[in-house]
This record gives structure tokens, C-alpha cells and sequence, in this order.
């Protein structure tokens, strides 16, 4: 099994370089942020209790997108390993990540951040808005709420991973295919291992 966590600010690339890995290495894709809006399209109590905190820009408390995380690896069994997009997004998170793989065997084997400069940032979420119908993308006071919360709680998870030596930072700056190349190198490195 090959479990990577990609890794990032918001509007650093996650979900556009997810979508080419998947495709590529055959992953399943687990993004806490696609799980929860599916929970809010589908009217679910967990949907309705995590709104209020992501229209804020605020972080989903730690035992619901755990819980959430823990189902997904259950449900898929039969994976060839799993790419985690937006999650782990606190210490705790991590931390429970950790054990959840190690029951199962297996581990994180690689952390990818993608590394973005603010301003970028926030143009990119901005530009989302306008097309995404994601209501958290066109506010800036939401967008503001969502790096202080990256800032104070969420850079953190690499400082977790990078005592075990599994961080790598990518330049998210640039030609989209180019970005999809350094992180394949990167996997491509330990893939093979
Ligand atoms: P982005 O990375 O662009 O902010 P996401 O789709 O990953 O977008 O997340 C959207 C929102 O969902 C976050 O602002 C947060 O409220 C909530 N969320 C997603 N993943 C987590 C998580 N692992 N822990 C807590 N909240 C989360």
C-alpha cells in the first residue's frame, strides 16, 4: 500500500493535483473537503453541523472528520493505497490518522506540500469563487479566516510528519504540469522503493 498526504494551504492546488495522482497511481482520493459538502448536499445531521463552521472559514471539530476518515478507509478495503487531500488538518488529526494506518498495517509514506505565496493564494480562491458555487471562495473575510486557521493550526501537521523525516515541499507556483511532475518524482522515488 502507497498512502500519501498532499498537502497545503487552501487554494495551494490540492484538489487539481489529486485528481492527475489518482488517475496516475490508481489511489483512492480522500478529501475531507468533497466528503463534507456531499454530507451538507445530502441534508445529513453531520452535514448540517459541519456548515456552520466551513461558512465561517473555521475548522470542522477534530471527532467528526476523524470518524468521517475512519468509515472511508473501512469502505475501502480493497485499495492500492490512498491519497489524503485536506486531511490531516491538526496535530490530533494526524495523530489519529497515524494509529487508524497502523491498525490496518501500513503507514503515510510521503507528506507533499505544495508551497504558495499568500497573495497567489488568495487570488486563486477568489477566481474559484466566481465559478465554483463554493460560498466559502467568494467572501475574503472567509477566505482571511481560512490561512489564519491554516497558520495557526494546520502548518503544524507538517512539523508532526517532519520528525519522522516525510516531508517534501514542492514549489505550487506554475505550470500545472510542471507541478504534476515534481510531485510524481517524488513518488516515483519511493513508489519504487
Ligand atoms: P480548501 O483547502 O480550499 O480550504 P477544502 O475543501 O479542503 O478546501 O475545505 C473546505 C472547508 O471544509 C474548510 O475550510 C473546513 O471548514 C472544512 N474541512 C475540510 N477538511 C477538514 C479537516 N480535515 N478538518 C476540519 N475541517 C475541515
Amino acid at each position: 500500500m502507497f498512502n500519501l498526504i498532499l498537502f497545503g494551504p487552501p487554494g495551494s492546488g490540492k484538489g487539481t493535483q489529486s485528481e492527475r495522482l489518482i488517475s496516475k497511481y490508481g489511489l483512492k482520493h480522500l478529501s475531507t473537503g468533497d466528503l463534507l459538502r456531499s454530507e451538507i448536499a445530502g441534508q445529513t445531521p453531520l452535514g448540517l453541523a459541519a456548515k456552520s463552521f466551513m461558512d465561517k472559514g473555521q475548522l470542522v471539530p477534530d471527532e467528526v472528520v476523524i470518524e468521517m476518515i475512519s468509515s472511508a478507509l473501512d469502505n475501502n478495503p480493497q485499495a492500492h493505497g490512498f491519497l489524503f487531500d485536506g486531511f490531516p488538518r491538526t496535530v490530533a488529526q494526524a495523530e489519529a490518522l497515524d494509529k487508524l494506518l497502523a491498525q490496518k498495517g501500513t503507514s503515510i509514506a510521503v507528506v507533499l506540500a505544495l508551497e504558495v505565496n499568500e497573495d497567489e493564494l488568495t487570488k486563486r480562491l477568489l477566481n474559484r469563487g466566481l465559478t465554483s458555487g463554493r460560498s466559502d471562495d467568494r467572501d475574503e473575510g472567509t477566505i482571511r479566516s481560512r490561512h489564519s486557521e491554516y497558520q495557526k493550526k494546520t502548518a503544524a501537521v507538517a512539523d508532526h510528519y517532519k520528525k519522522y523525516g516525510k516531508v517534501v515541499f514542492v514549489k505550487g507556483e506554475g505550470d500545472i504540469d510542471e507541478i504534476f511532475q515534481s510531485l510524481c518524482k517524488e513518488i516515483d522515488l519511493r513508489d519504487r522503493a
